[in-house]
């Protein structure tokens, strides 16, 4: 647990009470966010919690979902001659079949890590004479910003921007988990972010239809602690809800601009995930009054049939069927440093979280 005032300590105190209190019986939540399993990891909250409460990773890292032959599919372009890869930095090592991006740039291929889409506008304005293609992976946190960014290119005309869209929501992989059969999971700690874009209508299907409750938390060792509070409450009151526990920031009617840009210029697609398959209506494809600025559809992109990475169980991993340290190659063949899979990849990966900070499963 991370140091702060004498309150916060106080506070964790207690609802650490109130979890060993309630939690009498086993009980296995689901965090759904690979940034809460990064919180979860480096605040050792695996560690404080009685042996009753388990908590595995969802399928909530959108690098790690991002399938082979997307991944593959990015890379063919990436190597087009006058092509600027335009990407967020956790994309730059993520292996493909033969190489990754970094791979590729060493080979001599323009790819550049951007800190925001208006990085990859500002890229494709100063290169009139190249074609700047934004790597679009993210969830409903992140694919506004790609929707405005391609809504500023329509209005200002900038021609030699577009962008590859992987992107993936959210309540479709939960549907999927909610019907698993292999997968026994109690209740769901919701993503704080994505959630703020959403609200908690589209996951109200888990606690109706499936009886799951959800908590939807914020990123804070307390926020997290609470979240398992409110979940546990929820099964001693033998009630199924989703609830609110980030309301700093999460309105249960989400955020209704964000919602309106995302409609304007995207549409609902079937997408594979990585190590889970085609999940209908998962993914978000650009809609025809963007087509220009489509990189799928500008560079008549082919089609990849790539298998997953040998060896690595991140399919699993993403399904909360195992932990990370259960993989045969973790830790030994595979390491932040010489990854394997995306999940060691990416900074929000459930293998690199747990390998960073030494966590057990
Ligand atoms: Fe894949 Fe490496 Fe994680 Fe194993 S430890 S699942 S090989 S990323």
């Amino acid at each position: 647990m991370k140091k702060g005032s004498k309150e916060r300590q106080a506070k964790a105190k207690d609802y650490l009470a109130e979890i060993k209190a309630l939690a009498q019986s086993p009980y296995t939540i689901m965090e759904v966010c690979g940034t809460h399993t990064v919180a979860i990891a480096k605040n050792a909250i695996r560690e404080l919690l009685p042996d009753t409460v388990r908590l595995i990773s969802g399928p909530g890292c959108p690098v790690c979902v991002t399938d082979s032959s997307d991944i593959d599919r990015y890379l063919y372009l990436a190597a087009q001659p006058k092509v600027i890869t335009a990407t967020f930095g956790d994309m730059i090592r993520v292996p493909g079949t033969d190489k990754s991006l970094q791979g590729l740039r060493a080979e001599g291929a323009d790819v550049r890590v951007v800190y925001s889409t208006q990085d990859a506008l500002e890229l494709a304005r100063s290169n009139p004479d190249k074609e700047v293609v934004f790597l679009g992976v993210g969830f409903e946190t992140t694919i506004p910003t790609v929707a405005v960014s391609l809504e500023i290119a329509k209005r200002e005309e900038i021609k030699n921007y577009s962008v590859l869209s992987m992107h993936k929501v959210v309540p479709p992989v939960l549907k999927l988990l909610a019907v698993d059969d292999q997968l026994a999971v109690d209740a769901f700690l919701h993503p704080g972010h994505v959630c703020s874009i959403i609200g908690i209508k589209p996951l109200e299907f888990m606690a109706g239809d499936y009886g799951l409750p959800g908590a939807v938390t914020g990123f804070d060792a307390l926020d997290i602690l609470e979240g398992i509070v409110m979940l546990l409450r929820q099964r001693a009151e033998e009630r199924s809800d989703i609830e609110i526990q980030y309301q700093r920031v999460v309105r249960a009617e989400g955020n209704p601009q964000a919602k309106r840009f995302i409609e304007q210029v995207f549409e609902p697609v079937d997408a594979s995930w990585r190590g889970i398959g085609l999940i209908p209506q998962s993914g978000l494809g650009i809609r025809e009054d963007y087509s220009l600025w489509d990189a799928a559809r500008k560079f008549s992109l082919p089609v990849f049939n790539s298998p997953d990475t040998p060896g690595c169980r991140c399919g699993d991993v993403l399904r909360g069927l195992i932990y990370p340290t259960q993989c045969p190659l973790f830790a030994k063949h595979c390491t932040p440093m010489k990854p394997v899979g995306p999940c060691m990849v990416s900074t929000e990966g459930s293998c690199a979280a747990y390998h960073r900070y030494a966590q057990k499963g």
